[in-house]
């Protein structure tokens, strides 16, 4: 199949088969062709040939079903959040927008059981209506829940890991057509793949959720030189508040800092606390927002006033004067608290390094951007072996922790298998974001992607599966070890025709020396066809080996054998 920015037409023996079953078993197959696939960043993008978006579980039963007969990949996607080629494809797409109810809730546990497809925001709402919420989340709410934990989507907090610790069970239609349970007791080992699966084992159709009583968040939010905020990491500065968050500007050498503690409902109820919003930051106000987009704009043809940038927009959203009079401070219904303005279309890759090293990853990364010379203040040895001359970075640098042993390990069978975070102490996640002003590319970005990662990896850290990185095999084995080989033991049962496996996992989690599977895609091609799609990319399922035959017909002997 040629690279082409057109959808592919179906083929009339997969267009007879799909009659033919649906005709047969009465089940309604909710599908529509010429969709283009983006991502939320409109970094990546793909021409599905089928868009699915099924109402019922019989449903999500028959489409792998059919996609077995028509031998072609199966591909789930949530919101598309996932920034990189993860949900790319040239087959079909399955989206669960449409199975997004609750479907029991208990009051006394707060367990939760619902469809799959039900994005954060709506599962606040519903939370919400019952008294209560999610006990963490990420900086946004727009994601599914099957897609935030199919990465391994975390907050920042030292009381959590990711937010899949509060999963108990869920079900997940397999490569073979059939649905399955599993938790922590049942099926432990396929709980612990599904719960960060990259989608590659199946499409998670119910998810069981532990929620806790609703909660609001008293925060505040002060910038100050990041010396003396960063002097306190050692002994008070994760643990101040329930929840903290820092973003560190590396050129002018300034930290914000967000603390957070929850305020019980009580309360609220009695007066003793009112609910009240922040002021409205610079840019998140009509006039901000457009002059911080133009401005890095124009820095991408003049990069050097990058850092005067900084100065200037983030003096405005959080003050130009260091310490406590820079304080903001609100009290905000938990998931509102949490959700902060991501702006503009953007590339990030985020790392986990152990929570100890950070110190030392903001003094190497400042000494490296700043081009620090020995005698210069802030002077450390970087050991990046990339010069950084030329290369100007966004701010900020987000800078968030987590803990996974608190809730997750092995012995209790819910650490997930592809954890990326630190699985004996607590982690640091680091994140390097760069704005495509206007769809745009900026300059710099792969000289700093490269210095940032190869620190990152000096560090012990591994990437967020969710965000742009590279990796070696070597690597990714000696990053996971036998938690890998279990993973891909655990796939492979679960999905053995690769009927979910595409060109991403092919090239970041599995092992590139292995056969091929009968249904896996792989990558044709890539276009650019402009910015609001930005690549697109390309791929087809082909024969293993000349002349093997196609999954629908080995099975041709029966349509109805499948079913
Ligand atoms: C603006 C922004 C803010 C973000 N903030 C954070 C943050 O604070 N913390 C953090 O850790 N990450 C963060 N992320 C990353 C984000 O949470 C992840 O990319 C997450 O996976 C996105 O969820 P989604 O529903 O969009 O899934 P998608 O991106 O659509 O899919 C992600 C993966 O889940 C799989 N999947 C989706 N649904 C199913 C299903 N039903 N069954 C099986 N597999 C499925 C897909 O196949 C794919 O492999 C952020 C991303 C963006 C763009």
């Amino acid at each position: 199949m040629a690279p082409s920015s057109s959808p592919t037409a179906m083929d009339a023996q997969a267009q007879r088969i799909i009659d033919e079953v649906v005709g047969k078993s009465g089940i309604p197959f909710h599908a529509r062709s010429a969709y283009t696939h983006a991502t939320w960043a409109k970094t990546f993008s793909s021409l599905p040939e089928l868009y699915i978006e099924p109402e019922t579980q019989e449903e999500v039963e028959q489409i792998v079903k059919l996609a077995r007969l028509c031998r072609r990949r199966l591909t789930t996607v949530g919101h598309a959040h996932s920034p990189s080629t993860l949900t790319c494809t040239s087959n079909w797409m399955l989206s669960l927008d449409k199975m997004n109810k609750i479907l029991s809730f208990d009051g006394a546990t707060g367990d939760a059981t619902m469809q799959a497809g039900i994005r954060l925001y709506q599962l606040s709402d519903e939370l919400a209506a019952r008294g209560f919420t999610m006990p963490i989340m990420g900086s946004v709410n727009e994601q599914s829940i099957a897609g935030v934990i199919s990465t391994g989507t975390r907050g920042s907090s030292l009381k959590h890991g990711l937010l899949s610790e509060s999963i108990s069970s869920l079900k997940i239609t397999l490569g073979n057509g059939q649905t399955v349970q599993c938790s922590a007791t049942e099926d432990p080992d396929l709980f612990r793949a599904a719960l960060l699966s990259l989608g590659a084992l199946g499409i998670i159709t119910e998810v069981t959720f532990r929620a806790v009583p609703a909660f609001a968040l008293r925060w505040h939010q002060t910038i100050d030189a990041d010396a003396r905020i960063l002097a306190a990491w050692d002994t008070t500065l994760w643990t101040q508040a329930d929840f903290v968050r820092v973003w560190w500007l590396p050129y002018t050498r300034r930290a914000v800092l967000w603390r957070a503690d929850a305020v019980p409902q009580a309360d609220l109820d009695s007066g003793r606390e009112t609910l009240r919003d922040p002021p409205v930051g610079y840019y998140d106000g009509a006039l901000g927002y457009h002059i911080y987009h133009n401005l890095l704009a124009l820095s991408r043809w003049v990069p050097r006033i990058v850092p005067w940038i900084e100065w200037f927009v983030f003096g405005l959203q959080y003050g130009f004067r260091n310490g406590a009079s820079s304080t903001t401070s609100a009290v905000q219904p938990s998931s509102k608290a949490f959700w902060m303005n991501c702006l503009y279309s953007q590339y990030v890759t985020e790392w986990a390094i152990p929570l100890a090293r950070g110190p030392e990853a903001l003094a190497r990364l400042g000494a490296w951007l700043n081009r620090l010379q020995p005698g210069d203040p802030g002077y450390v040895n970087h050991g990046i072996p990339f010069s950084a001359e030329g290369v100007y970075v966004h701010s900020p640098v987000e800078v968030r922790v987590c803990d996974s042993r608190v809730r997750t390990s092995a012995a209790r069978n819910n650490r997930p298998w592809l954890d990326s975070t630190v699985k004996d102490g607590p982690t640091l996640n680091i994140n390097a974001t760069m704005y495509r002003p206007y769809l745009r590319d900026p300059p710099g970005l792969e000289r700093w992607f490269a210095g940032f990662e190869w620190l990152m990896r000096d560090l012990g850290g591994r990437p967020h599966w969710a965000k742009n990185f590279k990796v070696a095999p070597e690597e990714l084995a000696d990053w996971y070890g036998d938690d890998l080989v279990q993973w891909r033991r655990v796939r492979d049962a679960a999905d053995p025709d690769g009927l979910f496996v595409g060109p991403w996992h092919r090239q970041h989690v599995l092992d590139p020396e292995a056969p091929r599977y009968p249904a896996e895609e792989v990558e044709s091609g890539r276009v650019s066809v402009g910015p609001r799609t930005g690549v697109t990319v390309h791929g087809e399922v082909q024969s293993v080996k000349a002349g093997e035959e196609a999954v629908h017909s080995r099975q041709d002997s029966g349509v109805s054998a499948v079913l």
